[in-house]
């Protein structure tokens, strides 16, 4: 059992984000893609979270399922406004009771606004949860940050301001995808402007099709380069173009950070692991996890 801010101290970690599987069939898919991503051997893995709370079951089995039969250190994603603050405290007790040690507490995207009344003591902002998984056991907390700014920020100022309150308590931060690598120079520099020196984790989310790209550019509300999206527009009848595209962009973006640094990178797989594979290959990550010593 491993805390991430610990794995991070040591090397620099390749993570991937999972989504618990909806079905059977999903289930059985994404079990025979965890075994191709033992090649890959992540740091860490981190189980994506139901808006409303609908993954509640589900990315816990997946959490502890990952941790106990895969020996690989897994972080929890947990959302606030899908829940009361006994819920929270209840899904935090019964992780700290399994012994999973990673959490990153993010407000999720509730279906209320920023002046809906809330009962006291609910949580409204992710801030919140941090000091609720604190307070709920010996937890390593992630938050997660965002390069572009969070849509509902009134400006980026106000948004850097209440990332580095976020990481006065946090212990580290993974970022929303992002395309140009000063993107994430620029994040690291504001908050250290604001005195904040926790490890901030790129994500990175390779295209691997034209629907991805639509599909979460959409969701998130992050820009999309539109030298890219060009690109990706032209090759619109050849997947295999557009995935060939989709890892060379990301390949070049993953080898930018590492020159400057980061303390890892995170890949968004989306369940499909052949690109992150790809991408790990071409900067010789997937040889070193090989060669690291198995749990
Ligand atoms: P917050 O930090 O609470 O910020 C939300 C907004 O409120 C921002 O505009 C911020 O500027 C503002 N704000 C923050 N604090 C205050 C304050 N004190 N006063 C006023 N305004 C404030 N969503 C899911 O549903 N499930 C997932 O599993 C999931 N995983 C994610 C993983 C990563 C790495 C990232 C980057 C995002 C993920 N999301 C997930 C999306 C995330 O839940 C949404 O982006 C959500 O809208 C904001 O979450 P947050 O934790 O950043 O919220």
């Amino acid at each position: 059992m491993t805390r991430v801010l610990d794995l991070l101290a040591a090397r620099t970690c390749v993570s991937v984000e999972l989504w618990p599987p909806r079905s059977d069939t999903a289930a059985a898919r994404l079990e025979s893609t965890l075994d191709r991503l033992a090649l890959l051997a992540p740091d860490f893995a981190s189980i994506t979270y139901g808006a409303a709370g609908s993954t509640r079951d589900r990315t816990h089995d997946l959490v502890v399922s990952l941790q106990r039969d895969r020996h690989t250190t897994a972080m929890a994603h947990l959302a606030c406004a899908a829940h009361t603050r006994a819920e929270l405290e209840a899904i935090l007790a019964r992780y700290r009771d399994e012994g999973i040690e990673n959490v990153l507490a993010l407000r999720g995207d509730p279906p209320l606004d920023a002046t809906t009344a809330l009962e006291d003591g609910e949580l409204r902002h992710a801030s919140d949860l941090v000091e609720l998984v604190r307070a709920s056991g010996p937890f390593c907390v992630a938050v997660a940050a965002h390069p572009a700014g969070h849509p509902d920020a009134p400006d980026l100022a106000a948004d850097r301001r209440y990332l580095a309150r976020k990481l006065v308590s946090a212990d580290l931060a993974i970022t929303q995808f992002f395309f140009g690598v000063e993107e994430y120079l620029r994040l690291v520099d504001d908050l250290h402007a604001l005195g904040v020196d926790r490890p901030v984790v790129p994500g990175v989310m390779p295209v691997t099709s034209v629907r991805t790209l639509d599909r979460m550019a959409a969701l998130s509300g992050v820009p999309v380069p539109a030298a890219l999206a060009r690109r990706v527009d032209a090759a619109r009848d050849d997947p295999d173009e557009v995935y060939r595209i989709g890892v060379e962009v990301a390949t070049k973006l993953c080898g930018e950070l590492l020159d400057a640094g980061v303390p890892g990178l995170h890949f968004y797989t989306m369940n499909q692991f052949a690109a992150t594979l790809d991408i790990c290959s071409a900067l010789g990550l997937a040889k070193r996890a090989a060669a690291r010593p198995a749990p």
